[in-house]
């Protein structure tokens, strides 16, 4: 069976069986919205309670199975998803409208993080030292936290699953996973291979369904120790408060309003570059996008000169077509609240560059151009993550005011420079009030083998990715010994 190709029937995977749902849902192609991507099972509150349940059964097993046995099924499992990175990139294009390429390099990416952590299944560490007391030896060991409750934004349908999945079996826990209903089907396809890679019934679980029930379910039950959250600040303090309730562990991975910042000493293509990708690729769909770009005053206007000539050749259209470069917006929904936007900005003041306007192409979807104002600081288009291809540019009079205004907003995930001054980029690296800097580089577009996380209102919890993922999926044991 090929992911990318055929209309899928997608359903749960619990305790290692395929469940029909309570109801079903029908996923669609934001780029053809006649194409149904597939029809997939949604689950009630109790459907999701037998997946937890068998999360839990199996957890001492697992939790005890040798680090070799999780290594080998995370390289299996990270093995096929490269072999079949077009198909999975196809499908991924299909139902959350990332260009082609982009949705091929997410599900290659998905791959290598199954395979980085296999290798840190291996590599559990953990400490001994002396005793302040004679004769004892002491040592901190890291064992899993138990159940992990995964519930994913619609975003990045195969990379965020894999970084949370991946590290979370990787150290001995058992999982139930949540999708966007979305982009169910992507979440499927994961669980598809996954299911065939050699884990023990119940050790990795799949339910779909909507926020408010599974989603709820997850953060509610006492089975579930540990949660792990990317999506939008409103649910994630939703879920913090409920997980803080009933003291589970939690980690919450939420939105951005990023800054790039554009010196007068930069290389201003490679500034352009930086802007369009930042701020427009994956449709400005990323919590890592650079929505402000904040421009010193001697190149604001030679740079939002050649931005503008940049969006305006930029090619949008079918995430299947080859040669295009920005693919729809997701939903109905989020093309509308794009829209909102632009209203926004225009009654607030905000100078409208260029694009915005809603376009037709061969195929009905929700196609628009991607749009650029010149703000002010206090305009809610620069305050607010809109999440969709709209960016604005701040003038800055000087370095430390572009330092002032990159950090003058409640989030605080990624920060990127423009310059060729050392002191200037060390120290903006230094002062920038985030979890992650960039410097002549795009703010969207990071390794999966190093930590991934914000500041500010962006995170709250331990770091995603790399070796720091352990903080989160394993909890420390101190053992004391009178030898
Ligand atoms: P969302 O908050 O609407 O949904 C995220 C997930 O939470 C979905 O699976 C949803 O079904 C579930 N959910 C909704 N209500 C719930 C509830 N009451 N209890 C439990 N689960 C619930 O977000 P979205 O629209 O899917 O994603 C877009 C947002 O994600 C943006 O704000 C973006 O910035 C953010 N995001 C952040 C990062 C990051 O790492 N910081 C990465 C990608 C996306």
């Amino acid at each position: 069976m090929k992911f990318g190709e055929v209309q899928q029937s997608a359903r749960h995977y619990i305790n290692g069986r395929w469940e029909t749902g309570t109801t079903t849902g029908i996923s669609t192609n934001p780029s053809d919205t006649r194409e149904v991507v597939s029809e997939y099972a949604r689950a009630d509150r109790n459907q999701t309670e037998l997946a937890i349940r068998a999360a839990s059964e199996a957890l001492p097993h697992w939790s005890h199975s040798t680090p070799q046995r999780r290594a080998d099924v995370l390289d299996q499992i990270g093995s096929e998803i490269l072999a079949r990175k077009d198909e999975l990139g196809m499908l991924l294009a299909r139902e959350e409208g990332k260009t082609l390429p982009e949705g091929v390099g997410e599900a290659a990416r998905a791959g290598q993080i199954f395979k980085f952590f296999a290798g840190e299944a291996l590599r559990v560490q953990g400490e001994t030292m002396a005793s302040v007391r004679p004769g004892i030896q002491v040592d901190v060991t890291r064992e899993p936290v138990g159940v992990v409750g995964i519930i994913a934004p619609w975003n990045f349908p195969l990379a965020i699953p894999a970084w949370k999945i991946a590290p979370a079996l990787a150290y001995g826990n058992t999982v139930v996973f949540k999708p966007a209903e979305l982009v169910a089907t992507c979440g499927w396809a994961l669980a598809e291979i996954i299911s065939r890679c050699g884990l023990p019934a119940g050790v990795f679980n799949l339910v779909m369904g909507s926020g408010r029930e599974v989603g709820q379910t997850l953060v509610d039950h006492p089975l579930v120790h540990a949660l792990s959250f990317t999506g939008s600040v409103a649910t994630g303090e939703r879920i913090l408060q409920s997980a803080a309730a009933r003291r589970a562990k939690v980690q919450l991975e939420m939105g951005g309003k990023n800054p790039l910042v554009v010196l007068a000493d930069a290389d201003l293509d490679r500034a352009v570059d930086c802007a369009v990708q930042g701020s427009y690729f994956s449709t400005g769909q990323r919590c890592t996008a650079s929505s402000r770009l904040i421009v010193e005053a001697p190149v604001h206007d030679a740079f939002v000169a050649r931005l503008r000539h940049r969006i305006a050749a930029l090619k949008v259209g079918h995430a299947l077509e080859q040669g295009i470069e920005m693919g729809p917006v997701v939903d109905q929904g989020q093309l509308e609240l794009n829209q909102s936007y632009l209203e926004i900005g225009r009654n607030e003041g905000a100078e409208h560059v260029w694009g915005g306007e809603l376009l037709e192409r061969p195929t009905p979807g929700h196609y628009m151009n991607p749009a650029l104002f010149l703000a002010r600081p206090e305009h809610r288009i620069a305050r607010e993550e809109i999440f969709g291809p709209v960016a604005c540019v701040l003038q800055a009079d000087d370095f430390d005011h572009a330092l002032a205004l990159a950090n003058d907003t409640p989030f605080g995930l990624c920060a990127g420079i423009c310059t060729s001054s050392l002191k200037h980029a060390m120290h903006f690296k230094r002062n920038a009030e985030v979890g992650m800097t960039m410097v002549n580089l795009p703010t969207a577009g990071v390794d999966f083998h190093v930590p991934f996380g914000g500041r500010k209102g962006s995170s709250y919890g331990p770091r995603e990715q790399g070796r720091y993922a352990a903080e989160f999926y394993t909890t420390v044991k101190t053992g004391y010994v009178l030898a």
